[in-house]
């Protein structure tokens, strides 16, 4: 079998202190990978003068994932690459409560949801600018009825929902859910949008939402309006099992998802397209705990664990998973986040043990 190819990006700060052991640990699979580093961030600026140099982009291209540990400034071009240049529509961040993780919670049993968040459009297009500008628009807000040129001197952002980019993302939510429900979840998704306010936009979300679900009649279908689903995930999680959003809510939601099992630490993330998928944790670059070995590496366990089964190595991927969990569960060695004390090296060989 010819080996997957798998480029690896440490990423900024801490994050280089998580994908390391994280590496380590896969090496004791023998799995069929080949591991390509490009020098990305500060390694492709001393070597070519640029963050995110050609070899870069071609090993990308070349390959069959990325794995990513977290951006700040430096690995932003090779993520951004990875995002629109790949066309990695869904951003798949699974929230999973396991025995011995430090959830806020009273009862977080059972807590097992999927947060996929459109990753390409809505307000990230990142088209901003001032509000003078739109003066050939001609716009009114329809609820004051003042001429949006009136309000400057300010500033806009644009919010853009298609069919098409909607309709993806929505399906992949869909035969996630059908995928779930093969493994004895309820096989269901919840579409998180604020229609009621954004009629023409999240409305629309909704609509061709709407429209997809009626192919998989197998699956359970709700739409909520985004502040009820915030309500609802923080009283009662364990609703939930697929929900599907555009991009902002998702972000800011499946932070806070990953705030009720017990932190950023812990939660895992996949963007897949339909020919390219790269992984990273939920959290940022912890540049506050960077070069004191604490950082907790879970999330990005849990995203190697992610990005194996998807590159079809799934008993190893549960391997994984299972060694995570039984060393949550036997709770003698747990990282600072989670109430331990144990530093990162220790934490990875008590998995890598179970392993
Ligand atoms: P971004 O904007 O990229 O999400 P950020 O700086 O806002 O980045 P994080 O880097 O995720 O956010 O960090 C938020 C807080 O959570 C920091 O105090 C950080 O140390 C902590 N944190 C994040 N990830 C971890 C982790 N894996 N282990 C321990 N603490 C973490």
């Amino acid at each position: 079998m010819t080996p997957k190819r798998v480029v690896v990006i440490e990423g900024d700060d801490a994050a280089p202190e998580a994908v390391r052991p994280t590496l380590a640990l896969l090496d004791q699979l023998n799995l069929n990978i080949d591991w390509l580093t490009p020098p990305v961030g500060d390694q492709g600026k001393q070597r070519y003068g640029t963050t995110f140099p050609e070899q870069a982009r071609r090993a990308i291209d070349e390959s069959d994932a990325t794995f990513f540990g977290a951006a700040s400034g430096k690995s932003t071009a090779a993520l951004f690459y990875l995002r629109f240049g790949k066309q990695t529509y869904a951003n798949v961040r699974p929230v999973k409560w396991l025995s011995g993780f430090n959830s806020p919670l009273a009862d977080p049993k059972g807590l097992d949801l999927v947060i996929v968040r459109e990753n390409l459009e809505d307000l990230y297009l990142g088209v901003e600018g001032e509000i003078k500008d739109l003066d050939p628009l001609d716009l009114t807000s329809p609820f004051t009825r003042e001429k949006i040129t009136n309000m400057s001197p300010g500033r806009y952002a644009l919010k853009v929902i298609t069919e098409k980019g909607t309709a993806r993302v929505t399906r992949f939510a869909f035969e996630l859910a059908r995928n779930r429900k093969r493994h004895g979840r309820p096989g269901k998704v919840t579409c998180a949008t604020k229609y009621n306010m954004l009629f023409r936009s999240d409305g629309f979300f909704k609509e061709v939402a709407q429209k997809i679900a009626e192919s998989y009649p197998d699956i359970e279908f709700e739409t909520l309006i985004v502040d009820d689903f915030a309500h609802r995930l923080v009283a009662k999680p364990q609703q939930f099992d697929v929900a599907v959003m555009p991009n902002l809510y998702g972000d800011i939601l499946s932070d806070m998802a990953g705030g009720l099992v017990g932190g950023l630490g812990l939660a895992p993330s996949g963007c897949y397209g339909d020919n390219y998928a790269y992984f990273e944790p939920v959290h940022g670059t912890a540049p506050d705990i960077a070069g004191q070995n604490i950082i907790n590496p879970t999330a990005t366990i849990l995203s190697a664990a992610m990005m194996l089964e998807y590159l079809g190595f799934k008993p190893e991927a549960e391997r994984i998973e299972e060694a995570v969990q039984k060393v949550y569960a036997e709770g003698r060695i747990l990282p600072r986040d989670q109430g331990g004390s144990a530093t990162t090296t220790e934490f990875v060989k008590a998995i890598k043990e179970y392993l």
